[in-house]
């Protein structure tokens, strides 16, 4: 199988910096819903993992989570495609769980669910801990230049400097469905 992880906020849909907190907050980002398609009808399995502190934090419960995720599933479905897994962490930074990413726990999840080595898994993400997550469970990180992506960009720390960057999963998606 050919697996793919993407985060969620700033790489699918649009992010806010109010957290996104229901199905009408939940805007997918142009072309990343085509792109998403495009992978599944590649042969790609598509898998999300995402920090959602905001139920920790009581902005949204797991029915409002679960409703965002409907949309984001019948919009792919639409195109054609699928989301085939999504993996959360309902945690706050203070909780000490192992799934927040910067932590591995969410991608080990996946590895475990799919019985597969992360070896060679792109996992896209627009932040920091997207990429350090992904380094930790020994996938291949991958920086899209939505939502936090240009500010993490400009910061990267030198282990990261070789990271392949792309301006939108589009532009990921187009290079995976081409490798
Ligand atoms: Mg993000
Ligand atoms: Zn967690």
């Amino acid at each position: 199988m050919r697996l793919v992880i993407l985060d969620r906020d700033g790489v699918i849909n649009r992010d806010s910096a109010e957290f996104v907190k229901s199905r009408d907050e939940w805007r997918p980002l142009p072309g990343s819903i085509e792109a998403i398609a495009a992978l599944s009808k590649a042969g790609f399995t598509v898998a999300v993992a995402s920090n959602q502190s905001g139920l920790a934090r009581g902005l949204f419960d797991r029915n409002a989570l679960r409703a965002m995720h409907r949309k984001l599933r019948r919009l792919v479905a639409a195109q054609g495609g699928r989301v085939d897994r999504i993996v959360v962490c309902p945690h706050g930074p203070d909780d000490g769980c192992s799934c927040r990413k910067p932590r591995p726990g969410l991608l080990h999840r996946l590895a475990r669910h799919y019985d597969v080595t992360l070896y060679g898994v792109p996992a896209v993400g627009d932040s920091l801990r997207d990429l350090e997550a992904a380094a930790s469970a020994g996938a291949t990180p991958v920086l899209v230049r939505t939502g936090n992506g240009r500010k993490t960009e400009a910061a990267l720390p030198d282990s990261f400097r070789d990271v392949a960057v792309y301006d939108s999963l589009e532009a990921v998606a187009r290079a995976l469905v081409r490798s």
